[in-house]
């Protein structure tokens, strides 16, 4: 819902207080929603981007999406869409991010009726990130709801507010992809990677109840998951990393992809760890190769247990 152009400048130096220059720029059509719907175009999986653009700003990500000849259907806002600015210097990521617009009611309403549309073409809808300003915290539990109705699973990847307006709500997303950070956040608990049965405990809890699908994806160490009553515990190969920004995006992405292809849970793990590793290979945000994508499938590990598979 609060899509971005990311640009990133790459400085030998950062200096204070004077004029940086650099000719190492680039702007990308960016926020966690499009990295999905990119990441899914790249597995050469069928999908549309919506959402709410405005400005010049949004025409460059309308241009940007159809370069691509990634489909898209968005509302169009009065208020710009944002740049979020990432400074990468001397090993470090300074960032500057922008709030971005205010949307109104009246465009708000436009979306809701853009959504329920759209909800007849998908099989599946995936919601990822923050929503802008001016819209309520429910949103999401709002589209969640509109897609159940529909017959529709939703893949919700968000945090905060918004998540929990729609975990203490009737209707449950099919899926949902916490971190270990918005999993502690969420439950106000630390977890430590040393005491994985604590994390496995965590997803029993009443909140929880309902989600068919919850991965708490855990970098570099892979994932735990559970399916209906199910435990798995993921793990993965350690492999180079280039930029591991926009790899839950790329997870998702994955997940989506697998369910399309009607694959069974340990493939859907499989694929969804093999995306999110693909995506630490590249340079771009959000962005696999699906040689790699393939080359780490058979790679990942996937382990079950109805009871506890830590220890196992
Ligand atoms: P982001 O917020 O940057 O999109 P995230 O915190 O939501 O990421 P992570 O748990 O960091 O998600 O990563 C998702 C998946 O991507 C992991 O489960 C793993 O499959 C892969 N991954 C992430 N980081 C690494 C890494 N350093 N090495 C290998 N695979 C990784």
């Amino acid at each position: 819902m609060n899509p971005s152009i990311d640009i990133s400048y790459s400085l030998d130096r950062l200096n204070i207080n004077t004029v940086n220059r650099t000719n190492q720029v680039t702007k990308t059509a960016g926020g966690k929603g499009l990295n999905v719907a990119r990441v899914i175009h790249d597995l050469q999986g069928d999908v549309l981007a919506t959402g709410m653009l405005g400005g010049i700003h949004g025409a460059f990500i309308t241009s940007e999406l159809e370069k691509a000849e990634i489909k898209h259907d968005f509302v169009t806002i009065k208020e710009e869409t944002r740049n979020s600015i990432a400074v990468l210097h001397e090993g470090n990521q300074t960032e500057i991010l922008e709030s971005g617009p205010i949307v109104s009611e009246d465009e708000q309403a436009k979306f809701s009726d853009k959504f329920r549309e759209l909800l007849d073409l998908a099989e599946i809808i995936t919601i990822s990130g923050s929503l802008p300003k001016g819209l309520p915290h429910d949103f999401y539990q709002q589209l969640v709801q509109a897609a159940q109705a529909h017959g529709v699973k939703v893949l919700l990847d968000t945090s905060g507010v918004s998540l929990e307006k729609v975990l203490s709500s009737q209707n449950k997303p099919y899926m949902i992809k916490p971190n270990l950070e918005e999993l502690e956040n969420l439950l106000e608990k630390t977890f430590s990677l040393e005491h994985l049965e604590d994390i496995q405990l965590a997803l029993v809890e009443p909140l929880f109840k309902g989600i068919e699908w919850i991965i708490v994806s855990l970098g570099k160490e892979g994932a735990i998951a559970k399916h209906r009553d199910m435990f798995y515990r993921v793990t993965i190969p350690e492999i180079n990393v280039l930029n591991p920004v926009g790899s839950g995006d790329a997870t998702i992405a994955g997940f989506a992809y697998a369910m399309t292809k009607k694959l069974n849970p340990y493939e859907i793990l499989r694929m969804c760890m093999a995306t999110g590793m693909a995506n630490v290979r590249e340079r771009i945000t959000g962005h696999v190769d699906l040689a790699n994508v393939k080359n780490y499938f058979s790679k990942v590990e996937v382990k079950k247990s109805r009871d506890s598979l830590i220890n196992n």
